[in-house]
């Protein structure tokens, strides 16, 4: 028992945090118990603290919008958050999809579909292209445009207020990187992933790695969505400094060597 839950610790409270914040928006739609409200693009937190999505507000003033002083705030809150401390935790801690392409990613290994992996055909960069033509399209069309066809806003409208193509979304997510792309959607074409990672380059929670306790047996490697990120595994001690890194902890959980932990990063020493 205690061998399982340090193996899943991170995984269990990562879930806890998703759902729970899906609980909280759902409540407050459903039964006026208002401690989040709104939508994970704009949302009141304790009916005060104005949170809002920075890509999605960026989107908006490419489209021309008018934005209000508590939805420019929110905006701020988060972005400071995320590129101070959390790094690009929305990914793992909140985003309801990574519930999804989390299972597919599972699937994979349990089918031993990447053992007959070839080759990728989709880079990684082409989420950061998705940024900029999600921009151009907004200041074009006047709307927000990756927000209307976001599948982060579907699903996340499709449990608490039950309504959308959810679904549909969910699903399209869950084959392609089932069947087509090894963490497709989050790792290779999600520009909201790919805003996250550029704005917390820089950010305080890292995960560190200890080279001398390494065995090279690469579990790491095996579980991390990102895994081109841990090119110092086995080589040299020191921080994962990528700011694609979503500070999910699978790698921490599954290292049975205590080769790797969270920590606070080295800014004057890369290596740690
Ligand atoms: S990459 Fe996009 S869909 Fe995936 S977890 Fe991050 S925000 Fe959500
Ligand atoms: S390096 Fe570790 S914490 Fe970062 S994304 Fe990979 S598995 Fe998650």
């Amino acid at each position: 028992m205690t061998n399982f839950l340090k193996k899943y610790r991170f995984l269990m409270l990562r879930r806890l945090s998703q759902i729970g914040i899906l609980v909280l928006y759902f409540s407050a739609n459903a039964y006026g118990f208002k401690v989040l409200t709104g939508t994970l693009s704009s949302s009141l937190l304790f009916g005060v603290i104005p949170l809002s999505d920075p890509f999605a507000v960026m989107q908006m003033f490419a489209a021309g919008a008018i934005l209000g002083a508590d939805v420019l705030v929110g905006a701020l809150i988060v972005l400071l958050f995320y590129a101070s401390i959390g790094g690009r935790a929305f990914c793992s801690w909140v985003c309801p999809i990574n519930m999804i392409t989390d299972l597919a990613n599972w699937l994979r290994r349990v089918l031993l579909l990447d053992k007959t992996e070839k080759k990728v055909w989709l880079g990684r960069s082409v989420r950061y292209k998705v940024i900029v033509l999600a921009l151009i399209l907004s200041a074009f069309t006047s709307v927000a445009a990756f927000e209307i066809v976001s599948p982060i806003s579907m699903l996340h409208r499709g449990i608490v207020f039950g309504m959308g193509m959810g679904g549909a979304a969910v699903l399209s997510i869950f084959l392609f990187d089932l069947f087509a792309v090894k963490n497709g959607w989050c790792g290779h074409i999600c520009p909201l992933g790919g805003f996250y990672s550029v704005a917390s380059r820089l950010s305080i929670i890292r995960v560190k790695h200890n080279q001398p306790n390494c065995t090279l047996c690469m579990k790491c490697k095996d579980v991390c969505p990102e895994k081109h990120i841990l090119s110092l595994i086995g080589k040299e001690s020191g921080d994962v400094t990528s700011g694609e890194c979503t500070n999910c902890g699978r790698c921490i959980e599954v290292c049975d060597d205590d080769a790797l932990s969270f920590g606070i990063r080295n800014y004057i020493n890369k290596n740690g």
